[in-house]
């Protein structure tokens, strides 16, 4: 079955995503005259810009810049509101429909490109992650705390007193298995309870690797062997929903922080502080009216309260001052810094991975970058025209989509037709390059099991511990394990007459 065809623009905050949505969207309402598309609409991909009001905090394109290009899921939840990455996807798709029946393209753009990711790729919607992160949007996730996944839960649940106390008390350095076998043992029993695939991975005496995990399990509440399930499965079987076409804006940071800071100072003269006020009044005065009607505290941390700029002007508003003043614009300036880095990161380490593996077989989402370094007529060149070149490319495709009955399309997207994404720009072929993955993590796991030699082991808390394969073989083959092995077979068939005797004599 063809995949039906929309739009995506993703790049950090500040780059003029929203100025290429409505660029776009225009191109394709000029040429709607003469073809099957009768225009396009944007649908908005920023966790801020869906709660209504607080337009200078959260971004939103000014009315007028807009251009008549209608705008969905913008402004329409209150501040108190939340709005989780599984609503937005479901919103999101609904709009797409009715879009597609009218014969318009849909432009999804926004900074949330966790969000857009969860769209374009179903099957990498974790249920833990959308229920155990709320409306918070992606890039403060690391502020979050996550919640324990139910199989470690019960397993911390059943671990022996002492291993729970070791597990509460992680040493900050791994212990020398040398020096302190025990305490190496220890953890890597431990380990064995919490996570037994990773644990059969290392050695008692690979204490730095056994360490890491514990502390991988205390920081992120999951399996390490999950994580890793996880991450193969995103480079191995990733079915796109849509056909999309993808820009990614991107700007060198020597452009682009700048061009933040100053937006900073925008911001705060267009009457940032008053939407601060605003909020912060808010969350008091609903803090008190629901601690009188429920005797609940009520927490106004999470949604709209989590936006670049309330958290930095809500302690500059307890104590105003010039200097609390000036501290509070140096902060949001360095958390909007912060932000755009996790964003580029986010894309290049998340959706350009599971981007490539989607076009494994058959290039489905083309995914472009474009250089937004500069602004003014270079813009134009490096953006806009490019964008729209190979907007004409895929428009014939489009329409020989909706067609499809009468032409067959199946190769339309073969890169004949398109321009290859890294040929665009030097910074194009640069940071379109990710690290290919050679083999699938989990099968690497899987293939370096340890196997404990019970003819080598004599003492239990000191296995011997040998990798699956050929390492293990080799040993079989060893004198010193092949003379064990004789000795305990003697001791064995000893052991075996020993009762008979008895018998006998019996
Ligand atoms: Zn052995």
């Amino acid at each position: 079955m063809s995949l039906r065809p929309i739009i995506a623009i993703c790049g950090t905050t500040g780059v003029g995503k929203s100025k290429l949505a409505i660029d776009l969207a225009q191109h394709i309402n000029r040429r709607c005259s003469n073809s099957y598309w009768r225009g396009a609409k944007i649908i908005n991909a920023d966790a801020m810009q869906v709660y209504k009001g607080l337009d200078i905090i959260t971004n939103k394109v000014p009315e007028a810049e807009q251009k008549g290009v209608p705008h969905h899921l913008m402004g329409f939840k209150e501040p108190g509101e939340q709005y989780v990455v599984g609503e937005w996807v479901n919103d999101t798709m609904k709009l797409i429909d009715e879009m597609h029946g009218n014969c318009e393209i849909p432009i999804v753009v926004g900074g949330t490109s966790y969000w857009v990711q969860h769209l374009l790729f179903p099957d990498r919607l974790i249920p833990n992650e959308v229920a155990n992160r709320p409306s918070s949007p992606l890039f403060r996730e690391d502020d979050d705390e996550p919640s324990w996944s139910v199989e470690l839960a019960e397993s911390i649940f059943a671990l022996p007193q002492e291993l729970l106390t070791i597990f509460q008390h992680l040493p900050e350095e791994p212990p020398s298995a040398k020096v302190d076998p025990d305490a190496a043992f220890q953890l890597h029993k431990l380990l064995g309870f919490l996570d037994p695939v990773v644990s059969q991975r290392w050695h008692w005496k690979d204490t730095r690797k056994v360490l890491r995990n514990l502390q991988i399990i205390q920081d992120t509440k999951r399996r390490p062997s999950d994580i890793i399930h996880e991450q193969s499965s995103t480079t191995s079987h990733v079915k796109p929903r849509y056909r999309t076409l993808s820009f990614w804006l991107f700007a060198e940071s020597s452009a682009l922080i700048p061009r933040l800071d100053v937006r900073v100072d925008d911001m705060l003269s267009q009457g940032l502080l008053d939407e601060v006020r605003w909020m912060k009044d808010l969350a008091t005065r609903k803090a008190i009216t629901d601690n009188k009607m429920l005797g609940i505290n009520t927490d106004y941390t999470l949604g709209i309260f989590q936006s670049i700029g309330y958290r930095e002007f809500c302690s500059y508003l307890d104590a105003p001052n010039e200097e609390t003043y000036q501290e509070a614009v140096e902060r949001m300036k360095i958390s909007t810094r912060q932000y755009a880095k996790r964003q580029v990161s986010w894309i290049r380490n998340k959706l350009i991975p599971a981007v490539e593996a989607a076009n494994a077989d058959d290039v489905v989402t083309p995914f472009y970058l474009l250089d937004a370094s500069s602004l003014g007529d270079l813009w134009d060149l490096n953006v806009h025209k490019p964008a729209a070149n190979i907007l004409e490319s895929v428009y014939k495709i489009c329409a020989s989509y909706i067609h499809q009955q009468f032409i067959q399309i199946t190769d339309f997207l073969d890169g004949k037709t398109l321009p290859d994404p890294r040929s665009l720009s030097q910074i194009a072929e640069e940071k379109l390059k990710v690290k290919k993955k050679d083999v699938d993590p989990l099968a690497v796991l899987q293939a370096r099991k340890r196997r404990i030699c019970a003819i080598c082991t004599v003492e239990d808390a000191r296995p011997i511990m040998i990798e699956e394969g050929p390492e293990w073989e080799i040993h079989q083959r060893t004198k010193s394990h092949r003379r064990l092995a004789s000795k305990r077979l003697r001791e064995e068939t000893q052991s075996e007459h020993k009762p008979r005797d008895v018998e006998t004599r019996l």
